[in-house]
């Protein structure tokens, strides 16, 4: 829970970077469709809260993926991934 803009920062970074990768991939639009995870090719109808649903819809990664990603599972604070400007 420490230097949380910092590690928002470093995340967009990460999205930004991860996000077009596996968009020149996979389709990660169609993943989402099949719900199926563009990280693993897992089954990605499964998640524990709204707000990881939500994440799948845009980073198209299902529970497990986000699990590994987001480590700090006590900073709720998403806020930065719905901010696109
Ligand atoms: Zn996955």
């Amino acid at each position: 829970m420490s230097t949380p803009s910092k590690k928002s920062l470093e995340m967009n970074e990460f999205l930004e970077i991860f996000s077009k990768k596996m968009s020149e991939g996979v389709g990660r639009a169609a993943s989402i469709a099949r719900n199926t995870c563009t990280t693993c090719k897992g089954d990605a109808s499964t998640f524990t809260d709204e707000l990881s649903e939500k994440e799948f819809t845009i980073s198209g990664m299902c529970q497990t993926c986000q699990d590994e990603i987001f480590t700090d599972p006590q900073d709720e604070d998403l806020s930065f991934f719905y901010d696109n400007s």
